[in-house]
């Protein structure tokens, strides 16, 4: 196990936000707000760790996968990969340092070229130096992922999406990256699927020196191979920990919730269901204040009042909560 405290960051995410404005009006343009999709999100991912950040659909994971690869464009604060500031990156150093950040997309038959066998996705994303034995090199890949070589000759359409989704991860590897942002698609059998992607990446992680972000819906898959875990809501982190000191001793009153309605995760207060009123709030109709505080059964006036800031409550484990 990786123990953050004594490496040095790979990536360093620093209140990343992502908004999407809106505008009214047809023949003049104003602008009439903006959609948080994701909010002052702090973390850092050290070398050779496996950091999994859970939270429900629409709870923002897409969106920080894109803007940390700055696919979409963050709106505030920055990433900084090894020191350097993606945002101050132009022309090769850009496209070198995104080389070494690889996104598995979530909908990972989507990002394939539906008229392309797998053979070429993976011949068309080998480094230039590779591209001399290219078949080697493909099979090695084709190995890494468990992706059978008899279907290499196949198209995405041929290909079931697990199979697609270890073809995203294999062309992934063929850019030889320092760090992997794995985007787990939501789907009734996420435990499952996300179990053995984890796993599979898990394994694959000091062979090839990698560092993992793994983005799930669901905190079960993460409590076998995560070393630090993280909980998203509504477009923020709101905490994240040690594997071990988040599964005991989760301090967000949405975190308790949702860990105690989660199998097998030991050492929650009576191991009972903390039932949640209501829903997960859209990006269009945030709460003022803690965007958790119509849910929360400790909210407090301050808690109406202002977001709770981001801060370290013992030696690695942040929250985001007022009462805490
Ligand atoms: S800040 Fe207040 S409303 Fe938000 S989670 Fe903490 S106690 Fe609940």
């Amino acid at each position: 196990m990786v123990t953050a405290e004594n490496l040095a960051p790979v990536l360093q995410v620093d209140r990343l936000s992502y908004y999407i404005p809106l505008w009214r009006g047809y023949l003049v343009r104003q602008p009439a707000g903006a959609l948080r999709i994701l909010d002052s999100t702090s973390f850092e991912l050290y070398s050779g760790e496996m950091l999994v950040l859970v939270g429900e659909s629409g709870s923002g994971k897409s969106s920080l996968a894109k803007t940390i690869l700055h696919l979409a464009s963050p709106g505030f604060g920055r990433v900084m990969y090894r020191g350097q500031d993606l945002a101050q990156l132009r022309g090769e150093s850009l496209r070198a340092v995104r080389r070494k950040l690889q996104l598995v997309f979530q909908d990972a038959r989507a990002a394939l070229n539906p008229i392309m066998p797998a053979r070429e996705v993976l011949a068309e994303a080998l480094a230039p130096g590779e591209r001399i034995r290219p078949n080697e090199r493909i099979l090695e890949l084709a190995e890494l992922v468990e992706f059978s070589p008899a279907l290499l000759s196949c198209t995405p359409g041929a290909l079931s999406d697990e199979q697609c989704r270890r073809l995203g991860l294999a062309r992934a590897l063929a850019a030889e990256p320092e760090v992997i942002v794995y985007d787990a698609p939501v789907r009734p059998d996420a435990d499952q699927a996300g179990l053995g992607m984890l796993r599979l990446l898990r394994s694959l992680q000091s062979s090839l020196s990698l560092s993992c972000l793994f983005l799930d819906r669901s905190p079960s898959p993460a409590y076998r191979y995560a070393d630090r875990v993280g909980v998203m809501y509504a477009g923020r982190l709101i905490e994240l920990a040690p594997q071990e000191e988040l599964s005991r001793h989760p301090l967000h009153p949405y975190s308790q919730a949702l860990l105690a309605a989660t199998p097998g995760i030991r050492g929650l207060p009576g191991d009972k269901v903390l039932r949640l009123p209501g829903e997960s709030p859209r990006p269009g109709n945030l709460p003022g204040g803690c965007r958790f505080h119509p849910r929360c059964r400790y909210v407090q006036p301050v808690c109406l009042e202002a977001d709770a800031e981001w801060r370290q409550a013992s030696p690695g484990h942040w929250v985001a909560c007022h009462m805490v």
